[in-house]
């Protein structure tokens, strides 16, 4: 039986509008409807619950707020056939910690379609150190593969590198046999991005082109593309003949400086990926993939585990683009007497 009130990060806005969080217990009751009762073991760290935490009007409106975008625990009740209790599944994205109470808590409330079974080929703790980045880069690599850029078409550029996406998008391509640029603005993660299978480092400078001109040099076949604005239009404009460029990201900019050129000239593929309202069998399709063919043996190197009181300092660090890699986050771990 699941406990009457249950432990969560809790973001509040007063009546100056002030925004603040804090660990709180709360009332289980006070959940949203939903057909699965879910015991959460790790969440992660994602840019849009740093959003959702500074109580940005784009990601969530109503207060008391809990934010997480991911969620991986095991099934506590279900009013559905197709979870039981013990189940082991992971929630990404929806409107989960953005319009309804997220995975920074004990326990969600979510409707069965926002649920993947855990996928054999991952533990709990492996699904949130991949999580939304993990789930994005894989649909990146994804639109790649889907529009036949091979490792043979050429290199492959990855912007925002050091990020969640970035750094899952390195490993990924380089695991199956991509030769990857990775763009940087940190040379402290020079060694990080080498070591996930970068055969290239360059600095953000190399993507910032402000020459006007509507084509450049053709220098990659393909691209993962995760800060957008003026790095997005580089990358277009340096694509070669038929290759795609994965876009899913808006760190550095929302704007896109550009002509159709590089579409009309050289056939270059813009592919956009949004991970949180992706259909429900490409969802399934690309977990498989991280759990299988596309399994990381890097993911200690990307990711590490913070505990829930630590989340306050890091929203800042991930809104600054300082963190290197992953944060998944503890919120009720798994001991070895729960692990099956
Ligand atoms: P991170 O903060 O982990 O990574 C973003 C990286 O972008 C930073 O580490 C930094 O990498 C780079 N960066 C940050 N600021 C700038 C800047 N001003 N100019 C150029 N580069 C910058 O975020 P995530 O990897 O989790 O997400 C990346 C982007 O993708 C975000 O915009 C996020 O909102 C979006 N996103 C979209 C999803 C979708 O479904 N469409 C899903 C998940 C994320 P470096 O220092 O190495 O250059």
């Amino acid at each position: 039986m699941p406990p009457d009130t249950f432990r969560c990060y809790v973001v509040n806005k007063d009546d100056q509008g002030n925004v603040s969080g804090r660990i709180e217990q709360r009332r289980l009751e006070e959940l949203p409807d939903g057909d699965v009762l879910i015991r959460v073991a790790y969440s992660s760290l994602n840019y849009k619950d740093a959003l959702a935490a500074k109580g940005h009007p784009g990601v969530n409106k109503v207060f008391p707020h809990v934010p997480g975008v991911d969620a991986a625990g095991t099934v506590a009740e279900s009013g559905v056939y197709e979870f039981v209790e013990s189940d082991r599944v992971l929630v990404t994205g929806f409107d989960m910690g953005s319009n309804r109470w997220g995975g920074y808590a004990e326990y969600v409330a979510v409707p069965q379609d926002w649920i993947v079974p855990l996928p054999a080929g991952l533990t709990l703790r492996e699904s949130m150190m991949l999580g939304t980045a993990g789930l994005t880069a894989g649909m990146c690599v994804h639109q790649l593969v889907e529009h036949e850029v091979t490792p043979q078409s050429g290199k492959i550029v990855v912007t925002g590198a050091s990020g969640g996406v970035g750094s899952v998008s390195v490993a990924i391509l380089a695991k199956l046999g991509y030769e990857v640029a990775a763009v940087t603005g940190k040379p402290a993660a020079h060694e990080y991005l080498s070591g996930l299978g970068a055969a290239e480092i360059l600095p953000r400078e190399e993507v910032n082109d402000q020459s006007g001109r509507p084509l450049l040099s053709k220098r990659w076949a393909g691209a993962v593309d995760t800060v957008g604005g003026p790095a997005l239009g580089t990358v277009l404009r340096a694509t070669a003949h038929g290759g795609c460029v994965a876009a899913c990201g808006n760190a550095a900019g929302a704007e896109l400086p550009l002509t159709v050129y590089p579409f009309i000239l050289r056939g270059v593929t813009l592919a956009g990926v949004d991970a949180a309202f992706c259909s429900i069998p490409l969802r399934h399709q690309t977990w498989d993939r991280l759990a299988g063919p596309w399994k990381l043996d890097c993911l200690d190197a990307i990711a590490r585990f913070i505990d829930l009181e630590e989340l306050p300092g890091r929203f800042d660090d991930i809104l600054a683009g300082k963190i290197i890699g992953r944060l998944a986050v503890n919120v009720a771990p798994e001991t070895p007497t729960t692990i099956r």
